[in-house]
């Protein structure tokens, strides 16, 4: 057994062994793993400082998650938009292929949290996503996805891609992983010497916060770029984790100095459950504002949002403001003008909260 399988076994996954670990009560947080499981890595958990600090709130469970119910647990439309189960189709010429519904950590404001690390979500059977895709000559892209890529054993992974790879039209793949920020001791010799057959092939990861890139995640990341494979980011931004233009900026500016481009910053998706970290649109706007022009362009990424209903992906700086000025009126790839409510700003009727 390799030693990233290892770890995985060692992750704390109950509110007891929590508890025993940092002294805070469990029994309010058995509920909400119920409902959203928890895992943490022991490389992830060695990186909290204190209860409620900025990894704390990317990985514990916190009780807000049930209270969040307004919002759909799906407002992208994924299982809508999945012409295969676990295969979304959203864009003409590229398919989001769900591979795992595992991670190395359960990441609290995952936007398939649905799904994730429970039976709520099942990666797509190989034959039937790959016959789907031979079908389609304009499908060009593929992104696998989940879950994790990377927990899958180098032996899948190397079939999905060998797959993939035999299909004429298919010209790049793309994983999506946070594996190099949870788990980077899964990105082993073995892998990288797999995953290098397999060009031309992009990976993007998640780091949302500068304390992730340590000595290990970076040599995860130097591995991987060795390969040959180019590296982009995207981060999420995170109320009481990253929403703050000087972090999102020594972010950026670190990333680039492991040799892992900053892509997007997203606007969180309004995913039942994840409502305490909602930012206001002009916090982003913030963010954006300190990164151009004060560092390298190299490390301003792209601030979007994933439109509800499965309209696709906007830039922010696109949009214009509703004369109600608690709108955003946001033109999407197919011309269409989409309502964006602004999470920070009270709907009519209820101007007490502050979402
Ligand atoms: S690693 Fe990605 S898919 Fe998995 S829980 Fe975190 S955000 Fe969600």
């Amino acid at each position: 057994m390799e030693n990233w399988e290892k770890s995985l076994e060692k992750c704390v996954t109950s509110p007891e062994e929590l508890s025993g670990l940092f002294r805070v009560p469990g029994a309010p947080l058995s509920p909400v793993v119920s409902r959203y499981p928890m895992r943490i890595t022991p490389y992830y958990l060695g990186l909290i400082d204190a209860p409620g600090e900025r990894i704390w709130r990317q990985c514990v469970p916190d009780a807000a998650e049930l209270d969040d119910l307004a919002q759909s647990p799906d407002p992208l439309d994924e299982e809508r938009l999945s012409p295969v189960p676990g295969l979304i189709h959203r864009y003409p010429d590229r398919v989001v292929w769900i591979a795992s519904s595992a991670c190395a950590v359960y990441c609290r404001f995952c936007m398939r949290k649905r799904g994730v690390g429970c039976a709520g979500m099942a990666p797509a059977p190989l034959d039937d996503a790959v016959a789907y895709v031979a079908s389609r000559p304009e499908i060009r892209d593929v992104i696998l996805s989940g879950g994790d890529p990377l927990l899958l054993s180098d032996e899948r992974l190397d079939a999905i891609l060998t797959a993939l790879r035999r299909i004429p039209h298919v010209e790049m793949v793309r994983i999506g992983t946070r594996v190099p920020v949870t788990l980077p001791e899964r990105v082993t010799p073995r892998l990288v010497r797999m995953l290098k057959r397999h060009h031309p092939l992009y990976l993007n990861t998640h780091f949302n916060h500068p304390k992730e890139i340590t000595a290990q995640s970076s040599k995860a990341c130097a591995m991987l770029a060795g390969a040959g494979i180019p590296l982009g980011n995207q981060s999420v931004l995170l109320k009481g984790v990253n929403d703050d233009p000087l972090v999102m900026r020594s972010l950026m500016q670190r990333l680039l100095a492991i040799r892992v481009r900053p892509y997007y910053i997203h606007q969180m998706d309004l995913v039942q459950g994840t409502a305490h970290f909602r930012t206001k649109l002009a916090q982003g706007v913030a963010v954006m504002e300190a990164l151009r022009g004060h560092t390298s362009g190299m490390a301003v990424p792209h601030y979007v949002i994933d439109l509800p209903g499965g309209k696709g992906k906007v830039e922010v700086s696109g949009g214009r403001m509703h004369e109600d000025g608690r709108r955003l009126l946001l033109r999407n790839y197919l011309g269409e003008e989409i309502e964006y409510p602004d999470p920070g700003v009270p709907a009519r009727g209820d101007e007490t909260g502050d979402a």
